[in-house]
């Protein structure tokens, strides 16, 4: 079913959007069927899930970090990690170009901005994200590379109200591009990544779709 699903989803998607599988409580048996299609790009998020996964699976797979970030842990992942979804912190920025520096490596990452009107959903403000973006202390940082925006939309069935969260992000989004040279919006899960992509996304984070309803909440 797993690569019967990926591939559906793909026929659907523009070329233009990438599609992290998300492979979080997945096994590694479930993440090489959908590896055998060609699909390289999966989305975990908990490090030392994505830590485990990545040693025992093909060297070539692209791990994107998609879950909520503790600074402590960015050090496992600094080795290989192909992108950091969820930064939502100056301080966290900083830990990750620490840790990309000791691997010689520059770390791609994605700014977590808040566009759900839930409290339980992480990310920045509009105007955190300003700071950040015009600090002289980013210039500092050379071993990160800030793409983009990610965000979580309002758990909803309200059609409307998913379009006006993402439109929001990819009106700051546009409004800083050219300038910070970004080029991904993550936006998107399985239930609202159409309206996402309608939107604006560049980048869809599909889990259940994929793979079939996990066993426990994550
Ligand atoms: C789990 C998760 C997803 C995927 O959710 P599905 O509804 O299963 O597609 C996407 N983004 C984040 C941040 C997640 O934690």
């Amino acid at each position: 079913m797993i690569a019967e699903n990926l591939e559906k989803i793909k026929s659907t998607i523009p070329d233009h959007v990438t599609l992290v599988a998300v492979s979080k409580t997945k096994s590694k048996e479930e993440i090489l069927e959908a590896y055998h299609t060609g699909h390289r790009v999966f989305g975990e998020n908990k490090v030392q899930e994505m830590v485990e996964k990545y040693q025992s699976l093909p060297d070539d797979i692209q791990w994107h970090m998609i879950g909520h970030l503790q600074r402590n842990k960015v050090k496992y992942m600094a080795p290989f990690v192909s992108m950091i979804h969820g930064v939502d912190s100056m301080k966290t920025l900083i830990e990750i170009d620490k840790q990309a520096k000791k691997h010689h490596r520059k770390i791609s990452c994605l700014l977590q901005v808040k566009i759900a009107q839930e409290d339980s959903k992480f990310g920045m403000s509009f105007e955190e994200i300003d700071t950040i973006l015009t600090s002289v202390e980013l210039d500092t940082l050379t071993h990160i590379e800030i793409r983009g925006f990610m965000g979580m939309a309002t758990f909803t069935q309200d059609i409307n109200q998913l379009a006006d969260e993402f439109s929001s992000l990819k009106t700051l989004f546009d409004n800083y591009k050219d300038s910070y040279n970004l080029d991904t919006l993550s936006l998107g899960m399985s239930g609202d990544y159409k309206i996402a992509i309608e939107q604006g996304s560049t980048m869809i984070r599909v889990g259940s779709s994929i793979f079939g309803a996990r066993n426990y909440l994550n």
